[in-house]
């Protein structure tokens, strides 16, 4: 049983997991998820810069400068899962040489669609590819890429342990993992700002900006239920990935986990 599938009192069972404080069937989180994803896919990034204050650009770049690509015509092939409207692949592309591509995979058709649409705008169109695919069953061939991310993803996969072993499985060997998501405070008085802005604020936010509070509410929560930073790098060495390592960002609201496939 993996962490995310326990449920908040520790009673879990191999069949249920959580979707935000709630426990449910484990075969009911992707839809409930999938919801979520595509009532705020409109607003999705207007919302991420209103609630993030604009941070999630900055945690996103320091993900671009740990993953460093080429800045030559050497090709260097990104897959960035649960990549949702392109974020981090745009980013990836734009810090990179002409021999950076990116491919966004996602399982959710609407946020897929505002990145196409995004990718457009930016005139990336041709280097970055959006291919509608779930985590736990990646449809790419074993070692085909250079490097694999997911930002902000991973929590709401309900296998993660199937994602990460997908993630290793499509790696080249000595390609870089990196996954950033949601981690925990760890500076005193600013763990009691953070809960209240978060619990107080940002579904009342979200209902302001996407007429959505629920899908809010449960951003807040599932943030609270994923695993603390040296469980999830136990799940990424289960699923074979070595060398990992994490970084707390600004006070450990965020963690940039790292690994390799040797
Ligand atoms: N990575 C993007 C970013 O940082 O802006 C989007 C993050 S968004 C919070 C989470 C994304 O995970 C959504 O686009 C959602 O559709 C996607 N997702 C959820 N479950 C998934 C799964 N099983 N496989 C692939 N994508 C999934």
């Amino acid at each position: 049983m993996t962490p995310d599938q326990v449920t908040p009192d520790g009673a879990g069972t191999p069949t249920d997991t959580h979707f935000g404080f709630r426990t449910v069937p484990l075969a009911q989180k992707q839809r409930m998820v999938d919801e979520v994803f595509h009532s705020v896919a409109k607003r999705y990034d207007v919302m991420n810069d209103l609630m993030s204050l604009g941070l999630h650009r900055v945690w996103k770049d320091l993900l671009v400068s740990k993953l460093r690509p080429p800045k030559s015509e050497r090709p260097f092939a990104l897959l960035d899962v649960a990549g949702g409207t392109g974020d981090v692949s745009f980013r990836t592309v734009e810090a990179g040489g002409a021999g950076t591509r990116a491919t966004v995979a996602d399982i959710n058709g609407g946020m897929l669609g505002v990145g196409r649409e995004r990718a457009a705008a930016k005139g990336l169109a041709d280097r970055v590819e959006f291919v509608e695919a779930n985590a736990e069953e990646l449809p790419f061939a074993d070692r085909s890429f250079d490097a694999v991310t997911i930002a902000f993803g991973i929590r709401n996969v309900p296998r993660m342990d199937k994602a990460l072993a997908e993630m290793r499985r499509v790696l080249k060997p000595g390609g870089r993992c990196l996954v950033l998501e949601f981690s925990r405070v760890d500076v005193p008085g600013l763990d009691a700002i953070y809960d209240t802005y978060s619990f107080k604020l940002i579904p009342g936010m979200g209902k302001m900006v996407t007429g959505d509070a629920e899908s809010y509410q449960y951003l807040v929560e599932s943030i609270r239920r994923f695993p603390a930073p040296e469980v999830f790098a136990q799940l990424m060495r289960e699923a074979g990935l070595k060398r990992v390592d994490w970084t707390p960002l600004t006070g450990g609201i965020v963690a940039l986990h790292s690994a390799v496939r040797i």
